[in-house]
């Protein structure tokens, strides 16, 4: 055997060896392979037992979530678009707005004031591609600021191209007994009235060619029964995204979803579910593992990208594996 042969053996037999442990791996919650050199690194459960004040600190959390910072590279996909994207600090949000302004996009971000120490860390990561950056801090359950928002975020960037709806409200809950009413009034307002509020105000300044992306979840198709209203949300958001779709396509606007499963994000960690389940976040995908908003951002570029003008009323998903609601 030569050592090209040896080499071709061994290789070949640890794959298949890989390929033979995978399946029980997964079914364990344990390891899957890792599906790209990046994600390798990616963190698995066990997670640390941690919590949070609503509405989290990505900054705060153990370990640190990847939103792309050292990894995403543009090529000019969205060059001299202007984008809003709400609840753009942290999490899926904050790794969309990084992906927008490597892509040549300029970028306003809204959340809430509380928020203010992981918005500047996304303002400086804006303004070191290149790009400019509008922070605009406010609470989207309020009709008047959304209004604002959308009129605030077109005049400093001097237009508005793409408009993110990601912002939510997920907090776990038992039991129907014990979400409130007001519990209720606070996931609808954020969640469903918010993307209205500002999905009205965004189409009546949009131009042919806008686009407007929704965050969904696997959440829309396959609720948990501990996150009842906030499940709903995300299939209103989803209907919502194909009637819009269909609405808007005679002014050339664009109407597509991103649809997540189980990503490291301070979501999480302030309420959106609970210790156990925190510990272990991500374990049951396939994948075994949470996703970082890193791996999600290309997503967010695809569905307000130019080049797929065809593509409207669309939902792109990453589950890890798991279903994909519509
Ligand atoms: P995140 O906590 O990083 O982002 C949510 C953001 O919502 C916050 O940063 C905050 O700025 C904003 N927000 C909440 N209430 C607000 C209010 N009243 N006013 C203004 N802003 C408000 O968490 P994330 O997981 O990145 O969430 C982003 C989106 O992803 C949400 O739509 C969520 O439903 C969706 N999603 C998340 C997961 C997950 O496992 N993390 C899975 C599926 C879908
Ligand atoms: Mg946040």
């Amino acid at each position: 055997m030569t050592d090209t042969d040896r080499r071709t053996f061994v290789t070949g037999a640890a794959l298949a060896g890989v390929a033979a442990a995978v399946p029980a791996a997964a079914q364990n919650g344990g390891a899957a392979a890792p599906t790209s050199p990046a994600a390798a690194a990616h963190p698995k459960p066990p997670f640390p037992v941690q919590r949070q004040p609503w509405p989290g600190l990505a900054s705060k959390m153990t370990p640190r979530p990847d939103h792309g910072e050292q990894s995403y590279k543009g090529s000019g996909r969205l060059a001299g678009k202007r984008a809003l994207i709400t609840g753009g600090d942290s999490g899926i949000g904050r790794a969309a707005a990084i992906a927008y302004a490597r892509e040549g996009a300029d970028v306003a971000i809204n959340y809430l004031p509380a928020e203010e120490p992981d918005a500047r860390e996304v303002v400086a990561l804006i303004r070191e591609a290149g790009r400019k950056a509008v922070a605009i801090p406010g609470d989207l359950r309020d009709e008047g600021f959304c209004r604002k928002l959308v009129q605030q975020a077109a005049t400093q960037l001097g237009g508005l191209d793409i408009l993110v709806n990601n912002a939510a409200r997920q907090q776990t809950r038992p039991d129907i007994a014990s979400i409130s009413s007001q519990d209720f009034d606070d996931t609808m307002k954020t969640n469903v009235y918010a993307p209205f509020w500002l999905t009205k105000a965004a189409a009546a300044i949009m131009r042919p060619g806008a686009v407007i992306v929704n965050t969904s979840s696997e959440q829309a198709g396959d609720p948990s029964p501990d996150i009842v209203d906030y499940a709903l949300t995300r299939a209103a958001v989803l209907n919502f995204t194909k009637a819009m779709a269909k609405q808007l396509a005679s002014k050339g606007i664009r109407v597509n979803a991103v649809a997540p499963g189980p990503f490291w994000t301070p979501l999480q960690v302030s309420g959106g579910a609970t210790p156990e389940k925190l510990q272990s976040f991500g374990g049951s995908s396939p994948l075994g593992r949470p996703g970082q908003p890193a791996e999600i951002a290309g997503l967010y570029v695809a569905a307000a990208d130019p080049a797929i003008s065809f593509s409207t009323g669309q939902i792109f998903g990453a589950t890890g594996g798991g279903g994909q609601p519509a």
